[in-house]
């Protein structure tokens, strides 16, 4: 059955027109779904009777199972959904002082294959769509509904301009449908040029992540496999064209990995390699994935030199606050809880 999280009102429209219903009615339903966060057709008290079980009997409203939560000491929480079809995805609650993130998936697995990211390692098993990003957002707001969910980060499991339709589909629902400003919607890519061209040809004022990790083409292949299909020069030729159709400059993502990209030389290529790019380095030091053998963090002294290198050369330098530690909830983490699902693994969790 088709769900109604995942349609504009547009789309709705065009749905309820087949019951011979009026466009103001899909405004409504838009209303009850998006903004007021019923889960059932008998919720909408303004839709008359008929028209309620009508809609019942054809469409459901959501199709995410919420399985499990695991809030970490500091609060973040990772949620396991599970889709119609079987497969899991994760997405983490972020709470701050002056705002509250929802982290969302963007397909199940990953085809990126990073060498660093749990994510990557599951390899892909499909995209999501629309409504299943959306929807992800919807869930961690009726978890905590004393808190507003103002910002979404596409930075959980996959790689969203790899699904590019469904990623540009989410953020529209978002904007339009939920009402969050664009400017608090930020999409993270391994460097995907079509789609970052796609992003700025669509002209939504977004904020433009750009995953780097190195500071050459050749440091990068080691690490991250998409560096062999585009190259730094023309990510970044990209980004200069999303700036130029946004007015908004993309922040450079950098995952500090003991002994491989975290030299002070390594900062040094960095600053020549963003010179003249207004966008911001965050660096991400490194969360450990169990298995994933060789990586290490750098110690906290490597930490600062990398970054008071970035800042002499003239870069605007930030760090990561390290969130959902304790959860397998941060960035890199995330793994469709195939790991928290396995027997004994529950011990700060429980069914939601
Ligand atoms: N696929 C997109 C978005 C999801 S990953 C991308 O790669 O940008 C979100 C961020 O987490 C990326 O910057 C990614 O490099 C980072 N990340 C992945 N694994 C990590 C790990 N083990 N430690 C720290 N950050 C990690
Ligand atoms: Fe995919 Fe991003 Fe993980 Fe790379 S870091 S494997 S692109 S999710």
């Amino acid at each position: 059955m088709t769900a109604l999280v995942g349609q504009s009102t547009a789309q709705l429209e065009g749905l309820l027109a087949a019951f011979g219903q009026p466009a103001y009615r899909a405004r409504q339903v838009a209303a009850w779904i998006y903004r007021r966060r019923v889960h059932t057709f008998e919720d909408m008290t303004d839709l008359p009777a008929a028209l309620r079980r009508d809609l019942a009997s054809r469409f459901v409203i959501r199709t995410l199972v919420p399985e499990q939560s695991v809030t970490a000491p500091d609060e973040a929480a990772k949620y396991t959904f599970r889709l119609s079809d079987g497969n899991h995805i994760e997405s983490v609650y972020l709470p701050y002082e002056d705002r509250v993130s929802a982290c969302v998936s963007t397909q199940v697995g990953c085809p990126a294959g990073c060498a660093f990211c749990a994510t990557g390692r599951l390899g892909l098993a499909r995209n999501l769509t629309a409504g299943e990003i959306v929807e992800q957002y919807m869930a961690l707001q009726d978890a905590y509904p004393n808190r507003r969910i103002s910002h979404v980060v596409f930075m959980g499991m996959g790689e969203p301009l790899l699904n590019v339709d469904a990623t540009l589909a989410a953020v529209r629902l978002l904007n339009k449908e939920v009402q969050l400003s664009a400017r608090n919607l930020t999409i993270s890519t391994v460097g995907i040029v079509p789609g970052i061209l796609r992003l700025a040809e669509e002209g939504l004022p977004v904020n433009l992540a750009l995953s780097i990790h190195a500071p050459d083409d050749s440091l990068r292949s080691q690490i991250v496999p998409m560096a062999r299909k585009w190259r730094l020069g023309e990510i970044l030729q990209a980004a200069a064209r999303f700036r130029e159709r946004t007015g908004r400059d993309a922040t450079y993502e950098y995952v500090l990995l003991d002994g491989v990209n975290d030299a002070p030389s390594h900062a040094t290529a960095l600053a020549r390699l963003l010179d003249g790019l207004r966008g911001s380095v965050n660096v991400i030091p490194y969360n450990s994935i169990e298995g994933l053998g060789d990586f290490r963090t750098p110690s906290r002294r490597r930490i600062e030199a990398f970054k008071r290198v970035l800042r002499e050369a003239g870069c605007t330098v930030t760090e990561r606050a390290r969130r959902g530690e304790g959860a397998k909830a941060a960035c890199g983490q995330l793994a469709g809880g195939s790991e928290t699902r396995r027997p004994g693994r529950r011990r700060t969790a429980h069914r939601v």
